[in-house]
């Protein structure tokens, strides 16, 4: 019998089997690409389109690529490094059970996770119906007017509050009051927010000093309710105080403790914010959790983070789709009200689908027992002989804990519990939804002096009452809308879920070819640690001794970062790309300051950046000043240095995108950053579009100061329909001493805390620690080359039908392509709007649209397609292309017609009455989707103007869904 040979062991063993699966394209593959492109090999192609001058020096000192298995192997050891004690830290943080269903079916669903931020609505409509139901959740609950659907952290949301007060009020004041009793890290976040804008901050630190800062000229005044240490106040006669002052009041409030508590809209608050993370998101050491911010109704327009609000289709059925925006209404460049883009969208709908889960009855009851426990604590602390600081409480009580303050931390500790230090004095105890009947008995015990009789529960219990203030009990409804009184059994919510996911496109049904935001693979085991309990239940001020894998994790990451990158220094606590730019300008900023050259302030920005750039820019105080680009799309040297002469003595900064926005690798960027450097100021390198040049060359090395990351983009965390992202911040040597630190969490920098935690969204750093893990130096720049490859065989094959806008002089592009679509109008009526919805009838998520340039595509498909997927792309562009020349020569009018018809319904497409000049059969494109693998868009085209001008951001009203 014959014997199939033996492998030699080695070939077995695959250390970088990973590589391929993450790559696309297979060597097959890839030589077919180069003979369309008409280069020899990789290598050649590559050396053709990167400059010489930039190219690498050396590889990048990565440890090698290793298998799936042993990745998480090598991860989990680091994970268990991580102590998990039962956490009554609070401050912002708490236990939470999420629900398994959600767990499953949203957190851990690409369905979900996978999704792009819904610019484009028709294929965005399941994930908008859930962040509208998060909107819904915050204005009943917190009894505003109008909320947005998610903010980075509940202390950048309260800075931005801040920012938002200022804008909209009419005191001139530039004094901001902070309550003491607001949580630490927020008080330290906008200590950081506030000084580059020139506004004073006040943080009182006891009544007497609040009374009277609040009676004193002020433009806004922000309370924590209930407070940090767990009181709480009737706030309403200070609201009247700063509405008495022109100015406005801020709450920042507990959504769990809103179920039970007066709301602050019934007391006067003009902006409320928070956190949602108690709402079934797991600590994560800080983040990701998705913050909140509603505001009263006058002050919609200059509301920060998106909105979703309620519109109509062209088939005059109601349909949701961003409000107040062609891509961000706060992002107008230099007039920006803020930087934020990527937001927290995937936390936002784990927050949602909890209440929808619990309903108002099932969250009170949460509340209700909370309260009780919190009450049945203190009754049996004071019983032991200990004082309470406040006689009011929702779940945290302060304990004047005198001299015993370490020795009971320390003994809670040994009963794997944390307690909140507050200071030498006094220890606070936070209990949540995961607390139990015998976590406060171990609680007693650490309290109990040895020999003390234990208190009992069962003492306390019977007719225990919470110790909210009667006139604060909360008396207004709250999420009475069907939704959040339907879905309660499993198999309810667990098919609401589904239906929602199912209106959706995502990365796991097809290509997203979106160009600046890098849609690739997500694989499922960079994805499978950010659940483990190590990495997922542990609180971000717990003892720095209980997070030391966090510790390694943070440290692993960073050096594999510089190396990737070429800079010295990495801070991981911006929390998106957008807080990665403030941070990073941030540094420039503090650098020119100990220099004493504290008056550059010019930021030059070409016209070509993304908008958060700008925005950034000014949010650190900087004057932008805009420079040109020339016909080919390149930074026009010429203005860039005629504005450098002009405004040398007060240049700060230059920020530009490499490679550009418009696809394309400047072979000037050297002379750029020297030019620069020699007018005194620093070169911003805006780093989102790293994916083409990891590995084959490094912005530290060609001449950047400092670059964010886009975490969410070059390095596998999923966009989860618009956040969480995670925007490192890059820095040289020279810079090191300004990335950004956190005091509350005991670590010095010399710019303060730009997040609420010290490691932002810390929970998800592990899926770009698996993936370069996985990948080592040779699969990432492999990813690169593979990248770039597949940008130009698009670009090729589709040059006869839409020409690229941009290339180098040879014709190729990076790692993404223009398409130009602009002769289209001309001739056929047809904008690159109507290309985009029509895709969605052929199964795609459209490509960028209308940046950098008006009426184009942007085309981006990353190394994890497969030349299939690619192929199938280009074929429905090209069938397009076919159908825009039936317009052309007047077979189909400009008006109706498959494009301008696009996306069609099912239900469009079955109508007895068909009136079109094309065959249901062309509408539904069915001639290029998979068998029986046909995507239906579930709405018509949305009318964004309707909506706008009926702006509606909560759930529809029953009767007018259907
Ligand atoms: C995505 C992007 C940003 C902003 O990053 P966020 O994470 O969304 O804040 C900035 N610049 C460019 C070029 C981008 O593509």
């Amino acid at each position: 019998m014959l014997m199939p040979a033996v492998k030699p062991l080695g070939e077995l063993e695959n250390p970088s089997e990973f590589i391929a699966r993450h790559i696309g394209v297979s060597e097959a593959d890839e030589a077919h690409m180069l003979s369309v492109i008409g280069e020899a090999s990789r290598r050649a192609l590559i050396d053709s389109i990167v400059p010489r001058s930039i190219a690498r020096s050396v590889v990048m000192d990565l440890p090698p690529a290793v298998t799936e298995a042993a990745a998480l192997a090598e991860l989990k050891s680091i994970a268990s490094q991580n102590q998990v004690l039962k956490s009554f830290i609070g401050q912002g943080y708490h236990g939470t059970h999420t629900p398994g269903v959600i767990l499953r079916n949203v957190l851990e669903n690409p369905a979900w996770y996978t999704a792009y931020t819904p610019y484009q609505a028709e294929i965005s409509q399941g994930r908008m119906e859930a962040l509208v139901n998060f909107q819904t959740m915050v204005t009943d609950l917190t009894g505003m007017a109008i909320a947005n659907a998610s903010m980075l952290d509940e202390a950048t949301a309260a800075a931005e509050a801040m920012t938002l007060a200022m804008r909209s009020v009419k005191s001139k004041s530039k004094v901001f009051v902070v309550s003491g009793y607001c949580h630490p890290q927020t008080i330290e976040v906008i200590r950081t927010r506030a000084a580059p804008l020139g506004i004073e901050v006040v943080v009182t630190t006891n009544a007497e000093q609040w009374n009277a800062a609040l009676a004193a000229e002020h433009f806004a005044a922000l309370a924590q309710y209930p407070a940090s240490m767990g009181s709480i106040e009737d706030l309403s006669a200070y609201a009247d105080q700063t509405h008495a002052r022109s100015g406005a009041f801020i709450v920042a409030a507990d959504l769990l403790a809103l179920t039970l508590l007066k709301p602050p809209g019934e007391m006067g608050s003009d902006i409320v914010v928070g956190t949602t993370q108690r709402f079934g998101m797991p600590m994560g050491a800080g983040g990701p959790h998705a913050a909140y911010m509603a505001c009263r109704d006058e002050y919609k327009r200059s509301l920060p983070g998106r909105l979703v609000g309620v519109s109509v289709d062209k088939h005059g059925n109601p349909a949701y789709r961003l409000a107040l925006q062609t891509r961000e209404q706060h992002i107008r460049r230099e007039k920006a009200t803020s930087n934020i883009c990527t937001a927290q969208v995937l936390p936002a709908v784990v927050a949602s689908m909890y209440a929808v889960y619990h309903g108002p009855q099932g969250l009170k009851r949460i509340a209700q027992r909370v309260a009780a426990y919190t009450a049945v604590l203190a009754q049996g602390l004071q019983s032991l002989g200990h004082t309470l600081r406040k006689r009011t409480a929702f779940d945290t009580l302060c304990v004047l804990s005198g001299p015993q303050t370490d020795a009971l931390l320390a003994r809670a500790r040994a009963a794997d519990m944390n307690l909140r230090r507050v200071c030498a004095e006094s220890l606070a105890i936070t209990l949540d939804e995961t607390t139990t009947r015998e976590d406060i008995a171990k609680l007693w015990s650490v309290f109990a002096n040895d020999g003390q009789a234990r208190p009992t529960f069962e003492a306390f219990e019977k007719g225990i009452e919470p110790l909210i203030p009667t006139e604060l009990r909360r008396t207004s409804d709250f999420l009475t809308h069907p939704v959040f009184n339907t879905h309660h059994s499993e198999t309810g919510m667990l098919r609401y879920i589904r239906a929602l996911s199912d209106k959706d496109l995502a990365l796991d049904r097809s290509m997203i070819p979106l160009g600046s935001c890098t849609m690739k693979l997500n694989a499922t085991s960079e994805m499978i640690p950010i659940t483990w309990p190590e990495f997922a239940n542990v609180h971000p001020f717990a003892p720095a001794d209980q997070l030391q894998g966090y510790k390694v994790l943070d440290e692993q990451l960073r050096a594999w970062l510089c190396e990737a990158t070429g800079y010295a220094g990495i801070s991981l606590q911006p929390n998106a790309g957008s807080q990665g730019e403030y941070a990073g300008l941030l540094a420039i900023k503090a650098f020119h300051a100990s220099r004493d050259e504290a008056h550059r302030n010019i930021c030059l920005i070409p016209s070509s950046a993304h908008g958060t750039n700008p925005a950034s820019a000014q949010m650190v105080g900087m004057t932008v000043v805009v420079t040109k680009c020339d016909d080919n799309g390149n930074v026009d040297m010429a203005d860039l240095k005629a504005k450098c002469e002009q405004h040398s003595a007060n240049l700060a900064a230059v920020m530009i995108t490499y490679p550009s926005t418009h696809g394309v690798f400047e072979t000037t960027v050297k002379e750029l950053c020297a030019l620069v450097h020699e007018h005194g100021g620093r070169v911003y390198v805006d780093g989102a579009n790293m994916n083409a040049l990891v590995g084959v060359a490094a912005p530290g090395e060609f001449g950047g100061d400092v670059s964010h990351l886009n975490l969410h983009k070059t390095f596998c965390i999923p966009h989860g329909g618009g956040g969480p992202g995670v925007g490192p911040v890059c820095v040289v040597e020279d810079l090191v001493p300004f990335l950004p630190g956190h005091e509350t969490a005991g670590i010095r920098g010399g710019v303060g805390a730009v997040s609420a935690a010290p490691l932002g969204n810390a929970a998800v750093l592990p899926i770009s620690w698996m993936y370069i893990r996985m990948m080592g130096a040779d699969g990432l720049k492999h990813a690169t080359e593979t990248a770039i490859l597949s940008a130009n065989y698009i670009s090729k094959r589709l040059a006869d039908h839409y020409p690229t806008l941009y290339a180098s002089a040879n014709g190729h592009v990076a790692h993404e392509c223009i398409l130009d679509l602009r002769g289209l109008k001309e001739t056929s009526g047809v904008m690159a709007e109507d290309v985009a919805k029509r895709l969605m009838d052929h199964g795609f998520h459209a490509p960028t649209l209308s940046f950098p340039v008006a009426n184009t595509l942007m085309v981006e498909p990353t190394e994890s397609e497969t030349l299939e997927e690619l192929d199938r792309f280009i074929d429905a562009m090209i069938a397009i292309r076919e159908e825009i020349r039936l317009i052309e020569n007047g077979t189909w009018p400009q008006d109706d017609n498959p494009l301008k018809n696009a996306p069609h319904t099912a239900v469009s497409l079955m109508k007895a009455e068909w009136l079109h000049p094309y065959s249901r059969e062309d509408g539904a494109a069915s001639t290029s989707t998979r068998a029986n693998a046909k995507y239906w868009p579930p709405v018509g085209r949305v009318d964004n103007v309707y909506g706008d001008r009926n702006l509606f951001c909560s759930c529809v009203p029953v009767g007018e869904a259907e």
